[in-house]
């Protein structure tokens, strides 16, 4: 049995390739922390997080000096038993978003190690239920964006063989109908437009929203409320029409039960990373599998096309394209499709040199 002798934390902070606005805030920098694991038989796996530009140091000291610690003489391949040692040590800071990232950080090296020994890729050692992935994108529908150019973007995105486009909502609700509705009548009925409201409205104000935007027959309204607020999602979601989309400001598995048990939402878009990592995210997602839900990730399209092809109701992948400076090569995209990579691990193809200029000064840690 193999054990771990060795972890190594570091951070990569990453501009965003386009400006990035929502209801709420704006994108600023993508914090990037990263664990590699080193096991006493040669082994490596290597995983990461994110932030959107806030709690990256935290991050990276909780993993230094409070979880790395943990890891070392276990065995790696215990997977379950390490997620669950990890979270009840941080107890009094889980749940929560700081305590999910770095669990997610370690729990994805981990998953990459279990990958390589296998000598299988992600979404095969996951599941192995899809060989690709509709495709949607988010980077030419941010809330600064005119209308025109909103248009054109959709557009262009049907030409390469998207699915869908997702737009921001938050402009005056009837700014933003007349948005929408420009954008159902350039690409017609055969592509999905999104909104997102990025947890932005009030009850009362999303119930009229809702209304607004019926008819131009979205995909989803995804985080109309906030997160937290899990009685609004019941009265809205009974009230509307619009598929209601959740999960990217939830933090565990729990909460994503009460959500779905309570018919509050009927999209699941749990991201790895917030969830705490693989093993968390692969319940969410048959979960929703239980109450005939789709899962539709939210951000990292890098590792979620492995895991949304390891599921069987894995829908779509969000295309915002965010690892290119740390990469060898990209997301394979065949007729509009992801397509998850076949090498062993996560299939995410890092350029060491790139990476080792790019760290964030003072942030490594070794721990031995
Ligand atoms: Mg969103």
């Amino acid at each position: 049995m193999a054990r771990i002798e060795r972890v190594e934390v570091f951070m990569v902070d990453l501009v965003p390739k386009v400006k990035r606005t929502d209801a709420i805030q704006s994108f600023t920098s993508q914090e990037t922390p990263f664990v590699r694991i080193f096991a006493d038989d040669g082994a490596v796996g290597t995983g990461y997080s994110y932030t959107i530009g806030t709690g990256g140091h935290a991050v990276v000291e909780l993993l230094a000096r409070n979880l790395a610690p943990k890891l070392i003489g276990r065995d790696p391949d215990q997977i379950e038993a390490i997620w669950k040692a990890l979270f009840f040590h941080t107890h009094a800071t889980a749940v929560g978003a700081i305590t999910a990232l770095a669990l997610a950080a370690i729990d994805t090296a981990l998953w990459d190690m279990r990958c390589r020994r296998s000598g299988k890729p992600l979404h095969i050692e996951a599941g192995g239920a899809q060989e690709s992935v509709a495709l949607y994108t988010t980077e030419g529908g941010w809330l600064h964006i005119e209308t025109a150019a909103l248009v054109d973007d959709a557009l262009q995105a049907k030409a390469k063989g998207f699915g869908g486009s997702k737009l921001k909502v938050g402009r005056p609700p009837m700014d933003d109908a007349k948005r929408l509705e420009a954008v159902r009548n350039a690409v017609g009925d055969d592509f999905e437009i999104m909104v997102d409201g990025n947890q932005g409205a009030a009850v009362d104000e999303a119930i009229r929203r809702a209304r607004l935007y019926e008819p131009f027959d979205l995909a989803w309204y995804e985080e109309p409320l906030p997160a937290e607020d899990l009685g609004g999602h019941i009265r809205l979601s009974a009230s509307t029409s619009l598929p209601i989309a959740v999960g990217e400001s939830i933090y565990s598995l729990q909460h994503f039960r009460e959500y779905l048990q309570r018919d509050a939402a009927s999209v699941v878009q749990v991201d790895v990373a917030r969830i705490g990592g693989i093993t968390p995210w692969l319940k969410v997602a048959h979960l929703a599998e239980a109450f005939n839900m789709a899962v539709c990730p939210h951000f990292l399209m890098e590792l979620h096309v492995a895991l949304t092809a390891a599921v069987p109701n894995g829908r779509w992948v969000e295309y915002i394209p965010q690892l290119d400076s740390l990469t060898t090569e990209g997301m394979r995209i065949v007729d509009g499709r992801a397509v998850p990579s076949s090498e062993p691990g996560l299939g995410i193809a890092w350029d060491w040199a790139a990476i080792d200029r790019q760290r964030v000064e003072g942030c490594t840690r070794i721990v031995t």
